[in-house]
């Protein structure tokens, strides 16, 4: 459903992905894992398309993301074709980001009536069934600065899920959070890996979290994948010595 291919991206003379190749099969669940700095946030972000590759190809749906084709031939992609592939992407962010002047019920239901066109009743029945789901069915009417860290990031999870998107990227989603609220949000998200079929990208420092939720984890070092394997062969007996040193300094 994902796939990278060569890609690399450069901030001035920073190499942050160094011709990264990987791919994420439909349905599954992959974390990212490895020091701070080695580029996976940065990959979340091409998916996002906040920032752009300096070279290789993404696709995501089989559509490339960086480019599309344009007469036979693949030209770099236009504002409307990546908006169209982006409507399959949905992500939460380490810091929430919802939009603040509005009440949660619009938070969640912005999206899916101006990108999606979806008619507002309907998108409003979907956001409260998301809300009863995430457990803020009595806050809908409440402003994000009247909710707890916690609250907020199930508000952002609905949000994302409102858009019924194929992919869900999760960035730290939990670093932002007091620690008595962080086992509440992980909860949330087995359960969400568990009862749905999305196909779920997550960096995370949450070392028990990547071992519950991922079918494969691929461990990160300068802008590379250095290690990749289930879960219980990345934590249990991990091959290269970078991943060893992470994860005795993490675990
Ligand atoms: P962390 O776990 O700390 O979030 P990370 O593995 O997610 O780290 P990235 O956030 O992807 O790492 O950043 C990788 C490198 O790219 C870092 O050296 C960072 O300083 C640099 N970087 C990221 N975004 C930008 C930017 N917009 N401009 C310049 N440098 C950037």
């Amino acid at each position: 459903l994902i796939r990278f291919d060569n890609v690399t991206k450069r901030f001035g003379s920073n190499v942050v992905l160094d011709k990264l190749d990987f791919s994420v099969a439909s349905g599954k669940h992959v974390t990212l894992i490895g020091p701070s700095g080695s580029g996976k946030t940065t990959i979340l972000r091409l998916l996002m398309t906040l920032v752009k590759p300096d070279e290789g190809t993404i696709k995501v749906g089989g559509q490339y993301l960086t480019h599309e084709k344009r007469n036979g031939d693949l030209v770099p992609a236009g504002e409307k074709h990546i908006r169209e592939v982006r409507k399959n992407i949905g992500m939460v962010f380490q810091q929430f980001n919802l939009f603040p002047n509005m009440k949660v019920l619009r938070n969640i239901t912005e999206a899916p009536v101006t990108v999606l066109g979806l008619p507002k009743e309907e998108a409003e029945q979907r956001a409260r069934e998301l809300l009863e789901m995430v457990g803020l069915t009595e806050h809908i009417d409440k402003y994000p600065s009247q909710l707890s860290g916690g609250q907020q990031q199930r508000v952002a999870i609905a949000r994302a899920l409102a858009m019924r998107p194929q992919v869900l990227l999760l960035d730290e989603v939990t670093s932002a959070l007091d620690p008595e609220l962080v086992a509440g949000v992980l909860d949330l998200l087995r359960d969400i890996a568990r009862s749905t079929d999305i196909t779920m990208l997550c960096v995370t420092h949450e070392m028990n979290f990547a071992r519950d939720i991922s079918d494969q984890v691929l461990m990160f070092d300068s802008g590379r994948v250095i290690e990749t394997g289930t879960p219980e062969k990345i934590f249990n007996d991990p091959e290269n010595d970078r991943t060893r040193e992470f994860l005795s300094a993490v675990l």
